[in-house]
């Protein structure tokens, strides 16, 4: 393939990538989204509107404890990285 060509060759695929990301982003993301706890970072799970979850940055795991201890909130309260779980059940455990 020539410089250029490759350009001209993303038409040829849009509908093949439409299909794909379609079938398969609800996966994707759902692996991202487990992927960024490991890495100390809170990214909510759940449906979101198109883009939000790129344009926020994630919250660090850290900084999502501390907030809470700083509250001084409790196991039952809903978690400070607005989730919508309990602490317990999201970013304390
Ligand atoms: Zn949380």
């Amino acid at each position: 393939m020539n410089v250029g060509e490759a350009e001209n060759s993303l038409p040829f695929f849009c509908d093949s990538f439409k299909m794909f990301f379609e079938e398969r982003y609800a996966g994707i993301e759902e692996v991202a989204v487990g992927a960024s706890r490991p890495m100390g970072l809170v990214v909510p799970g759940g449906a979101m509107p198109a883009g939000y979850r790129s344009a926020t940055p994630p919250l660090s795991l850290a900084a999502v404890r501390k907030d809470a201890k700083v509250r001084g909130m409790g196991r039952n309260g809903p978690c400070p990285c607005r989730s919508g779980a309990k602490f317990k059940r999201c970013c304390e455990a």
